[in-house]
This record gives structure tokens, sequence and C-alpha cells, in this order.
């Protein structure tokens, strides 16, 4: 199978966030038939949805890949176990770790357990602003150049972290 290029968007908010991300990093590029081409800058965002929880420590990671879509999926959903992730019913609610399909080369998939582009990306600074770092020309199937979801996305209190 050709390999493609895939994003991965991180998150976390508990237990050392930055060291949760470090990890996953390291998880995903130990995958085998996963590379990594390119790591954000972290990033740190205020909470979506309740407030009463810590801010966010967020990267997205550009990969290449021949595992398909799903496999990658899975993957990524065993690094999240690995790392502690406890699915709550509340939504948005703190965790370890998230990992997130952000692109699957210029892929549209829409099956029960997987929607890419990720449904959330034009909306969400934490995951625009990382991915024009990385990836300052891609076009997003369906949303458009990153420099136009950019331009169109507020900060929300987003900030770059040094270092
Ligand atoms: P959000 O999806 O709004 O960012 P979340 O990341 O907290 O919220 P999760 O609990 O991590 O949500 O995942 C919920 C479900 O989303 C998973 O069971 C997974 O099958 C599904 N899902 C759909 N599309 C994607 C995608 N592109 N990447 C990761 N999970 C996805
Ligand atoms: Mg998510
Ligand atoms: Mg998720």
């Amino acid at each position: 199978m050709n390999k493609v290029v895939a994003y991965i968007g991180l998150g976390s908010n508990l237990i050392t966030p930055e060291a949760q991300i470090a990890t996953a990093r390291q998880a995903i590029n130990a995958l085998a038939n996963v590379q990594e081409c390119a790591f954000s800058s972290l990033y740190r965002s205020p909470p979506m949805g309740p407030q009463d929880q810590p801010d966010y420590v967020n990267a997205v990671m550009a990969v290449k890949t021949d595992l398909s879509p799903m496999q990658l999926l899975r993957c990524l959903q065993k690094i999240e176990l690995d790392q502690g992730r406890v699915r709550k019913d509340e939504r948005w609610g703190a965790r370890t770790l998230d990992l997130d399909i952000l692109l699957y080369a210029e892929e549209v998939i829409d099956v029960p357990d997987l929607i890419v582009p990720h449904y959330g990306l034009a909306e969400r600074a934490f995951v625009v602003y990382p991915l024009q770092e990385i990836a300052p020309t891609i076009h997003v199937p369906g949303k458009g150049a990153i420099a136009d979801l950019v331009a169109l996305c507020p900060l929300d209190g987003l900030e770059k972290i040094a270092g």
C-alpha cells in the first residue's frame, strides 16, 4: 500500500499534560508503519465545554503511514487507553490524552466511528493554528485553505507555549 500523510491532533489536560503529549508522540512513532514528518509547537488553550477543568496542552503531528484510516484510529485509541484515558459520559471532560485524526490524505470519510476531516477542525483554534504552523499550504477537503480557516477562527485564548 502507498504511504499517505495524515494529521493527528493531540490534547491533554491531566497529569502533566506536556509529558502526556511527549509520551504520545513517542508511542505514535513506535507504531509499525507510521513515521513522523512534522510536529507543531505546543499550545495552551482554555477548555471547550465544561469550564471546571484545567487548560489543555495541544499539538498537531503529521505522519506518513500505510495504515488504513480505521487501523490508524484503533492504534491511536490504544495509545489513549495505555495513557490512562477514561471515557466518561460527560462530553469534552478532562482527559489524560485525546488523539484525533484531523486529516487522512485528501480523503473524506464518514462512517459510524470515523469522520475525516475531523468534524470540529475549522472551528477549533487549537487545531487550525498548529496545523497551519506545520502545513501552511494545506487544503482541508470540504472546508478550504488552511490560511482561510485561520483567518476565520478567533484565537479563543490559544497561546503558543515558549520553548
Ligand atoms: P471531539 O470528537 O469533539 O474532539 P473527543 O475527542 O473528546 O471529542 P472522543 O471521546 O475522543 O471524543 O471520541 C469519541 C468518538 O469519536 C470515538 O469513539 C471515535 O470513534 C469518534 N471519531 C469520529 N471521528 C473521529 C476522528 N476523526 N478522530 C478520532 N475519533 C473520531
Ligand atoms: Mg477531540
Ligand atoms: Mg477524540
